[in-house]
């Protein structure tokens, strides 16, 4: 083994929760590259430029984000600093995709519906959050997130458990919801983190179009994972909040 500079350095100490974290950024950020594909049809002439300048400016900062594994992507920062930046680079990101999204004049023809294209974004968020749900229910048994009792993740637990450890990254970053109801069959949390709570979605408008997106990708999640399960995000004065009830 020869010892190069990278060969004496410190191994930084990576456990399961900054895998877990390092794993939902990953797919919060191919959440908004689906939401951009499904907008493209939609566009005209100045977005190309617009998006363009956006994805320059993130460019090299998403380079440590790209679906390897946090080993290898990891600088020579602690793991915990490395993780924050991340997050931070991928919050700003967001914001200025849904600005720039809810800005956009969209290039509709005579005959066509005005809201087509927030359908289009609705529908490409329910698919991701039943994409990631599908992923969830085919791990192996002993690597399932979702450990609820005998029903699996057909519980309350089991669906709350998999929503904060898939989508919010586990228990590593300040805990992103607030449980406010939880018996057998409901469940209601405040998602702390849901755009209209964050400074930097300085614009009502995005803060609208990303908190409702974000809500059908959780709905989509839930259904796939929970049969008969009913979801809806309500605006509150201070928070949204997220409801489920699981119809036996
Ligand atoms: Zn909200």
């Amino acid at each position: 083994m020869s010892l190069t500079p990278s060969a004496l350095a410190p191994t930084p100490h990576i456990g399961p929760s900054h895998h877990l974290f390092y794993a939902s950024l990953f797919r919060r950020e191919e959440w908004l590259h689906r939401l951009t594909r499904a907008f493209e049809p939609w566009v005209d002439r100045t977005w190309a430029e617009a998006r363009a300048r956006l994805e320059g400016s993130f460019k090299r900062r998403f380079a440590r984000l790209d679906g390897n594994r946090l080993e290898e992507m990891i600088d020579d920062r602690p793991v915990d600093s490395f993780l924050e930046s991340l997050s931070k680079d991928l919050e700003a990101y967001e914001h200025n995709l849904f600005d720039l999204i809810a800005a956009h004049h969209v290039r509709t023809s005579p005959d066509e519906d005005g809201s087509s294209w927030l359908r289009d974004l609705e529908e490409a968020s329910m698919l991701w959050g039943r994409q990631l749900a599908q992923e969830c229910l085919l791990a192996p048994a002993a690597d399932r997130i979702a450990h609820g009792g005998p029903y699996g993740t057909r519980t309350v637990f089991g669906l709350l458990e998999s929503i904060q450890s898939v989508w919010l990254g586990g228990n590593y970053a300040w805990r992103p919801i607030l449980v406010r109801r939880y018996t057998r069959e409901e469940l209601e949390f405040e998602p702390r983190a849901c755009a209209h709570c964050r400074p930097d979605f300085v614009s009502p408008r995005s803060a609208e179009l990303s908190c409702r997106m974000e809500a059908l990708l959780i709905r989509g999640f839930a259904r796939a994972l929970t049969p008969h399960v009913d979801h809806n995000r309500i605006r509150g004065a201070s928070y949204c909040m997220d409801r489920f009830i699981i119809n036996s």
